[in-house]
């Protein structure tokens, strides 16, 4: 993984049912070091598109695995929740563990 740069949650699979969207997998959330108020910008995308885009910015997985939103310095990449059901804070947090210098491994 490039320096700056950090992958998001990461998912085994995604559910698509009738309009709606449910993210499947796990979400870790950082240590409470890391989860303190902090700001970011966001871009919302469609939830397919999060992976490649993450991926072109350089998160690395292992194979078959799916990003699920990333960050880059103070660049989130997520995705659009209006479609989704099942949403989580726990994304947030995630996310904003990465933007507190949170890093995985
Ligand atoms: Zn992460």
């Amino acid at each position: 993984m490039k320096a700056g740069i950090v992958g998001g949650l990461i998912a085994v699979g995604i559910a698509v049912t009738a309009g709606s969207v449910a993210l499947s997998g796990s979400v870790t959330r950082p240590p409470l070091a890391f989860q303190g108020n902090n700001w970011a910008i966001v871009q919302w995308v469609d939830w397919k598109d999060v992976d490649p885009m993450c991926r072109e910015l350089g998160v690395v997985t292992q194979p078959g695995q799916q990003i699920q939103a990333c960050t880059k310095g103070r660049l989130i990449i997520r995705p659009n929740p209006c479609p989704l059901s099942g949403y989580s804070a726990n994304l947030d947090c995630h996310e904003l563990g990465h933007i507190n210098g949170h890093t995985h491994g």
